[in-house]
């Protein structure tokens, strides 16, 4: 029997409280409440003090050719030897989602492969069931971010690990705990749990449309202004703030703008710069114990350029533009930001990104809106004057 603190609240998953209970050092304290919701390991972070950080990193990290092949090896490290439930799309079933339940099986395992290609509230709920009806041990998203988004969250309502199987680098979701859902046309970030293993076949991503990968890179990129976003925070409002996960956030970013004249379309080498950034990215947010690192004021453009525009762009596309006008904002070298996008090859203005002039200014004047709890360079808000004179500055518009 292990000697571990009383505990000043009750919770009531037993699982997470025997983690907790062991986490806890003398001396810390917890500002644990009750009821279902604050099951949620990410909650507890936002509640600690500042001598405790809650870090979770996936376990085991594949990148490179033929990786798929190593998936029955993977599980059986991770002593998941029972049953996987793969979570695909339509075409990612064909490319890799039957090829794993094909390995699994050859292996002894057992799978099942669900299709799918909507991210709602409903569909984490049927793959739910669907997932208990199976008994799965575990999930396995395989896709270019849906199906990763909707195995996060089914895993999780079924209280077992997931494995992450990306099959383009199109946004740091595929390594991080939060997943994307829409209800209403609207699209929400919500706090699911991050994977226990990613696999990353660099051959599959490379194939995959490059303007996946290229707003991979962007979505990595826009940490610059992020970590800006970051310490003013730190700095205004007293927030906690990690140098070490800031660092490893820059790195990531400079992975990438670094490379920039290196990162074509059909390469593996590419690829694979871009899923370690990618990584790296994550467990930068790992670190902090929350998206931080890399996600500021560019994120929550992005977030209401989605409500706003009629066919809004891809996520990274849309932060790393964000990027370029908050970086400005911050006083600082925008114009390396978007140099870089151009010579990788992703958009950089309002019309290369296929919205409005208007939905650009809509979105700069909303974005403090989103989420207010998050301090940025907006503050309380931008006028009409400073974001369409930030948006002409910089060139967006
Ligand atoms: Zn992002």
């Amino acid at each position: 029997m292990l000697q571990t603190p009383q505990p000043i609240g009750f919770i009531f998953k037993q699982s997470y409280l025997n983690k907790l209970k062991l986490s806890i050092t003398k001396g810390n304290m917890i500002i644990m409440k009750y009821g279902d919701d604050q099951c949620n390991p990410a909650e507890w972070r936002e509640d600690e003090n500042r001598s405790m950080r809650w870090m979770e990193f996936p376990r085991e990290v594949l990148i490179g050719k033929d990786v798929l092949n190593a998936i029955p090896d993977v599980l059986k490290k991770l002593k998941l030897n029972g049953k996987a439930f793969i979570v695909t799309g339509k075409n990612t079933a064909d490319i890799a989602g039957k090829i794993i339940a094909g390995n699994i099986e050859t292996a002894g395992g057992l799978s099942e492969v669900y299709v799918s290609d909507k991210a709602s509230p409903e569909e984490v709920e049927k793959i739910t069931e669907a997932g208990k009806a199976f008994e799965a041990d575990c999930f396995l998203g395989v896709g270019s971010g849906r199906s990763i988004d909707l195995a996060k969250l089914s895993s999780r309502n079924c209280d077992v690990p997931f494995i992450s199987v990306p099959t383009a680098a199109s946004h740091d979701g595929i390594v991080s705990s939060r997943a994307s859902i829409h209800s209403d046309h609207k699209s929400k970030s919500v706090d699911a749990q991050a994977p226990i293993a990613v696999v990353a076949d660099t051959e599959i991503i490379a194939k995959a449309p490059f303007r996946l990968m290229a707003a991979g890179c962007g979505d990595v990129i826009s940490n610059y202004s992020s970590v800006l976003d970051w310490e003013l925070a730190s700095r205004l409002k007293n927030e906690p703030f990690s140098r070490s996960a800031s660092l490893m956030a820059y790195m990531s970013a400079d992975m990438i703008l670094n490379s920039a004249e290196f990162i074509r379309p059909g390469l593996e080498s590419s690829a694979r710069i871009t899923i370690k950034a990618l990584v790296l990215s994550g467990a930068a947010m790992s670190v902090a114990g929350s998206s931080r690192p890399a996600s500021g004021a560019e994120h929550m453009f992005s977030h209401a350029l989605d409500r706003i525009a009629k066919k809004p762009a891809l996520h990274g596309e849309q932060c790393a533009v964000g990027s370029i006008m908050t970086m400005y904002l911050h006083g600082g070298n925008w114009e390396k930001i978007r140099n870089a996008l151009i010579q990788i090859g992703a958009p950089t203005s309002a019309r290369e990104m296929g919205v409005s002039d208007e939905d650009i200014i809509e979105a700069l004047l909303k974005a403090h809106s989103i989420r207010p709890e998050r301090y940025t360079i907006l503050g309380g808000g931008l006028t009409r004057e400073a974001a369409e004179k930030t948006a002409m500055v910089t060139k967006v518009i």
